[in-house]
């Protein structure tokens, strides 16, 4: 890391952290960028990081996405086109999603599965933003964004569940 980013980095944390001081209570820092995804986890627990501590962790298109309910530009991730086998992670918390044999060619240009791996890995809720009723995806530990659900999938399930790249981890295997 240069310095003119650390720089950046400490001042937007200073910035984020007098915001939020007394304003959200939190499980201690996210883990950084590279871990390991877990493995099953019999019960998920939904964690809380301050925003603070999500941009110190984040680069700044994750946060965008994660915590801001950004959308990355179509064919420019980096999963849309992946044909590996493996699973994806949540990219904010390190839990296991979705895997690749429930991945599919969705011409769309970002990553879709007709399911997540377990039915609780995730939470759905309607998202009217940009003039659209959509159901927006979310990690269900963290929060954090994943993209959306639509209803024109294919089988089994007929689902396309449209992510984005920069929300989640692959790890082959
Ligand atoms: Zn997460």
């Amino acid at each position: 890391m240069d310095l003119s980013r650390r720089s950046f980095s400490l001042s937007v944390l200073a910035i984020a952290a007098c915001r939020s001081v007394g304003a959200e209570a939190a499980d201690g820092p996210p883990p950084k960028p590279g871990f390991a995804l877990d493995p099953d986890p019999a019960t998920v627990t939904p964690v809380h990081h301050t925003e603070a501590e999500w941009k110190a962790v984040l680069d700044s298109e994750a946060y965008h996405v994660l915590r801001e309910q950004g959308t990355e530009r179509a064919f420019t991730g980096r999963y849309w086109d992946n044909h590996a086998k493996g699973r994806y992670g949540c990219a904010g918390c390190a839990l296991t999603l979705f895997r690749s044999d429930d991945k599919f060619e969705s011409g769309t240009g970002w990553p879709s599965f007709t399911q997540p791996i377990k039915a609780d890995r995730v939470a759905v809720a309607s998202d009217t933003t940009l003039g659209m009723v959509r159901d927006e995806v979310a990690c269900a530990r963290c929060g954090g964004h994943l993209g959306h659900v639509f209803d024109d999938g294919p089988a089994p399930t007929g689902k396309r569940y449209c992510m984005d790249s920069v929300s989640l981890i692959f790890v082959a295997g």
